[in-house]
């Protein structure tokens, strides 16, 4: 039996059958472009037989597109409307029983995943995709792999190098898990409703061992966090809070090879992981 994908036609029918008007709140801005959901799938390069892992789903125009690969899809859909209503859409679409499920839930909140997928792709909803991403990447260790598409800044900053001025908080935490680089660009015409931003597709590889254990990435993260909040000050005062002072800073970015004059946005994920193991956090 083969998937076929949603057209802009069925998709408008669909969320007026569900009495759905697209929230921003929500961020629902649903793909109508078959091109567009093919070519986020073949960037995450999906493998019949493998187990993906969809943040909302929505009306199921990437879902579909995922299923048409062989791949088994678990999704997790906020909106119970459109959660209660893809199961049929796939059945309507071919898609053989057994290689969806639903899960009607915040994905903010989620612990458990059916199926353990190894493979996260996504339209993200942009106002919560970074913490939706750390959440994934921190909460399920066998995802490995996977392609997201969020709203052009955030794929730079999370994809961004030390030094460059979009590099923050969120492109260490990322890079914790391992390297991320921009895969492709998005017309905003492929949206309904149309958005007022730009997307971009961005994707990563978890690395083969972890870098630390959850005490020294919470350690590592709460330091980054102090480094950027403060990010045109030198290091010494900006995790002078952390340590206890200036100088208690400055020691502990010695002792980890890091010159205490340097700035936030100098530093690799590296240098902040020498930090937190040289000296303990504060408590
Ligand atoms: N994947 C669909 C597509 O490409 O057409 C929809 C993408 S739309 C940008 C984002 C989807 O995420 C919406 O269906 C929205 O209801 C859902 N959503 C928003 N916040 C969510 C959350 N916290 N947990 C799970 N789903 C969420």
């Amino acid at each position: 039996m083969t998937v076929s994908l949603l057209g802009a036609t069925e998709i408008r029918r669909l969320a007026a059958e569900l009495d759905v008007t697209p929230t921003k709140k929500l961020g629902q801005n649903f793909v109508v472009d078959a091109n567009t959901v093919r070519k986020i799938v073949q960037a995450a390069s999906v493998r019949p037989g493998e187990r993906v892992v969809e943040i909302g789903p929505g009306l199921g125009s990437l879902t579909l597109a995922i299923l048409e690969t062989g791949a088994a899809v678990t999704a997790v859909e906020i909106d119970h409307r459109l959660a209660a209503r893809l199961p049929q859409t796939a059945a309507e679409h071919g898609v053989p029983d057994g290689a969806l499920t639903v899960v009607d839930a915040d994905a903010m909140r989620v612990t458990e995943l059916p199926g353990e997928p190894t493979v996260l792709v996504a339209n993200l909803p942009y106002n919560v995709s970074v913490p939706v991403l750390l959440h994934f990447l921190e909460t399920f260790p066998a995802l490995e792999r996977g392609v997201v598409m969020v709203q052009a800044e955030v794929a730079e900053r999370l994809a961004a190098k030390p030094g460059s001025k979009i590099y923050g908080a969120p492109s260490v935490k990322a890079a914790w898990y391992g390297p991320w680089r921009l895969t492709g660009n998005v017309s905003r015409q492929v949206f309904w409703p149309v958005p007022n931003v730009d997307s971009l597709l961005v994707g990563f590889h978890r690395d083969a061992d972890p870098r630390g254990d959850e005490i020294e990435r919470r350690r590592t993260f709460e330091i980054v966090d102090a480094a950027f909040n403060q990010r045109r000050k030198m290091l010494r005062q900006a995790l002078s809070g952390v340590f206890g002072g200036s100088a208690a800073a400055s020691e502990a970015l010695e002792a980890a090879g890091v010159a205490p004059t340097a700035r936030g946005e100098d530093l690799t994920v590296d240098d902040y992981h020498r930090i937190a193991r040289v000296a303990p956090v504060a408590a």
